[in-house]
């Protein structure tokens, strides 16, 4: 039986922070009770699925917005509604997204005993100024209490998010967010590089002259910095923004990565199985109306081509450390990668500057620089 992974988006957020353009809406009591009940019509609108019937999912991922606003009670309504229809590995990975503010030892402990068994921070910075820029509703110390309440309570799997390129901040005062994360000793580290999206305030800021982007030069150090410091102290980098200390890698990113067969339930969430991919309406009133007339919230869908999938096997393996595996790419696509791309591989190699990707074990792998260009190594595919 196939494996498969498992999404929910629950997309209330306390307010909207001054760099986010995920779909997330100022939360109020009746619009998620409301919610939690139209998301159980929907893992019900998927009890008869060909393949989500069929397969046992081997993760959970609750992801938004600020899924740890949700009750105790409420995520075990959503959780014995998910037992009654779909079947779940015995050893799941369990994670649940998680701002410092909206979490006490008590609700961690409660999180527990209902299944939870990930718990993914959303830390962002060691430094109460930087939090401010970013409009977070919480400060350092809550952060640092939560994982350490965490800990306490018997989290054996811990993961925070730090985002690096704030304006204003140094390289300085990244590194030392870089130690004290290593301090509070959690297994799993995502960090990710500011982006600056249209319509946020933070945009708003830049373009008015209150902010200013840090340079791409402070950007590429901060995160040379990143890999090196991580390394030195055994969080390993298996993908382009995520470090872990060895077993403690994301299993439901894995399954993304390795095409496995995924369903996402709640607004703007995208699912994919057998070259299918499809995605949910970004509106809690159009997915309300959707699961009232008892149908499926779905946006779009799409019918992957072959050059579709040969170019996200590319894409989604450059990501990883591990790199693209030339012999299961021949196996996949009955293809030769070296074959096909290289005129793309002869510009990479033409480039001035640290090499982009090694060719070893028959694994075609980006280097840190190449990791620093991603996207520009990818428009190159
Ligand atoms: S908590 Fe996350 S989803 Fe919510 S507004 Fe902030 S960045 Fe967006």
């Amino acid at each position: 039986m196939d494996k498969a992974g498992l999404y929910i988006h629950l997309p209330f957020c306390t307010q909207k922070c001054n760099y986010c353009d995920f779909y997330s809406i100022k939360t109020n009591p009746t619009t998620v009770e409301n919610f939690i009940n139209a998301l159980i019509q929907e893992i019900h609108l998927y009890s008869n699925h060909q393949v989500f019937s069929q397969v046992k999912f081997a993760s959970i991922f609750l992801g938004g917005g600020t899924p740890s606003l949700l009750s105790s009670n409420q995520l075990n309504r959503i959780i014995d509604k998910l037992n009654q229809t779909f079947n779940f590995d015995a050893d799941i990975e369990f994670t649940i997204e998680a701002n410092p503010e909206s979490l006490s030892s008590n609700k961690l402990k409660e999180y527990l005993s209902s299944g939870v068994n990930r718990l993914s921070i959303g830390v962002q910075s060691f430094a109460d100024e930087n939090l401010k820029k970013l409009g977070r509703s919480h400060n350092v110390q809550q952060a640092e209490n939560v994982i350490r309440w965490a800990h306490e309570v018997g989290f054996k799997n811990i993961s925070i998010d730090l985002i690096f390129a704030i304006p204003g901040q140094t390289q300085t005062q990244w590194e030392a967010n870089l130690n004290r994360a290593i301090e509070l000793n959690p297994n799993h580290i995502s960090t990710y590089g500011l982006t600056i999206a249209p319509g946020t305030v933070l945009e708003k800021r830049i373009k008015s002259g209150l902010e200013k982007c840090q340079e791409e030069e402070t950007e590429r150090q901060m995160y040379l910095s990143t890999i090196n410091i991580f390394s030195e102290q055994g969080y390993n980098q298996y993908e382009i923004s995520n470090f872990a200390k060895p077993g403690f890698e994301c299993l439901h990113n894995e399954m993304y990565w390795n095409f496995s067969p995924y369903l996402s339930l709640g607004p703007s969430a995208h699912s994919y199985w057998e070259n299918r991919r499809q995605w949910n309406v970004s509106n809690v009133d159009k997915y309300f109306e959707s699961i009232k007339n008892g149908e499926k919230p779905i946006a779009e869908f799409e019918n992957l081509t072959l050059e579709q999938k040969q170019l996200e096997f590319i894409f989604l393996s450059l990501r990883r450390s591990s790199g693209i595996d030339i012999d299961k790419f021949y196996q996949l696509f009955k293809t030769s990668f070296l074959e096909k791309y290289k005129s793309s591989i002869k510009k990479l190699e033409s480039y001035q500057g640290d090499s982009l990707f090694t060719f070893e074990d028959n694994r075609f792998k980006l280097t840190s620089e190449g990791f620093v260009l991603y996207n520009e190594v990818c428009g190159l595919f």
